[in-house]
């Protein structure tokens, strides 16, 4: 084993890789609080992405025996799994967590439960390459910024309402847990975070008709936020469709409720060329 193996092992922190957004949680409340949020139960299929050193890891396996994790930096990979023996069952995938096909895994034995801390460069690419596998994915628990977190449970009126709380909460039941101050990672990011609970919802009742079509809908009517919808949207359609969707031609983005823009989007049928 060479030195710096035996300093993993020992659970010694190797540097920080900045460009990995390492910032090592080790404030044990705050983990306890994680696994207490995830609450597993018995045959749950829990992965989690970016295990680092293990600070949730370790309580996790404690709690449930067994754990997948998904690890970018070939560096951690060593002492994950041996400081795993001690703990449980670890199954680790040494990948760029946005080439794993969550839809594979659950294949291979059911529905996944998806816990991380996340590096927070990478927090929205993940989002969205988790929401395209929602079928395979029973709930998802994140550690991101604390302002991310505020955007994706905002609601209409919110100074921080915008396209992407829409676009997660049409597919999503969005719930902002709790914060989580600098002091409680090593180095200490130099923002507040917040861990969020996302539950994908059942395809049957998300009730967009052409996803593409709703995207570009919200995207334009928040493209200039303090513009009309009848503005915002007048390369989509006009002022009496909006209306006919039972929306004010003269209300902003930013008023109207999620479940609007669904409707908006379905009852414009197609997008002009
Ligand atoms: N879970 C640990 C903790 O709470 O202390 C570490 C969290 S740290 C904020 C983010 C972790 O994600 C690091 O271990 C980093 O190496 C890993 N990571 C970064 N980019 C990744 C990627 N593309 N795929 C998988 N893991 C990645």
């Amino acid at each position: 084993m060479t030195g710096t193996a035996k300093a993993h092992a020992k659970g010694f922190t190797a540097e920080a890789k900045k460009h990995l957004g390492q910032h090592f949680l080790h404030d044990r409340g705050i983990i306890a609080m994680i696994v207490q949020a995830v609450d597993p139960q018995p045959g749950d299929r829990l992965v989690e992405i970016g295990p680092g050193q293990g600070a949730i890891t370790f309580p996790l396996l404690d709690r449930h025996g067994e754990l997948t994790v998904i690890e970018f930096d070939r560096d951690l990979i060593f002492p994950l799994t041996e400081g795993a023996r001690a703990h449980g069952t670890l199954e680790v995938i040494h990948r760029d967590v946005l080439t794993v096909d969550f839809g594979a895994l659950a294949h291979n034995g059911g529905p996944i439960r998806l816990v991380g801390n996340l590096p927070y460069n990478l927090s929205s690419p993940i989002l969205f390459h988790a929401l395209e596998h929602a079928p395979a994915i029973v709930d998802m628990h994140f550690m991101l910024q604390k302002e991310v977190v505020d955007r994706m449970a905002a609601g209409p009126g919110s100074k921080v309402y915008g396209r992407l709380g829409v676009m997660l909460q049409a597919y999503c039941q969005v719930t902002a847990l709790f914060d989580v101050p600098p002091a409680a990672f090593r180095p200490p990011p130099k923002v507040d975070s917040a861990v969020v609970r996302l539950v994908p919802r059942a395809p049957e009742s998300i009730g967009i008709d052409d996803h593409p079509r709703f995207a570009r809908v919200v995207r334009d009517a928040f493209g200039q936020r303090r513009k009309t919808l009848r503005n915002a949207l007048s390369q989509l359609c006009d002022a009496a469709a909006i209306e006919a969707a039972g929306l004010r031609p003269d209300a902003r983005a930013e008023q109207i409720e999620v479940a609007d823009f669904v409707r908006l989007a379905n009852s414009l049928k197609q997008l002009p060329p």
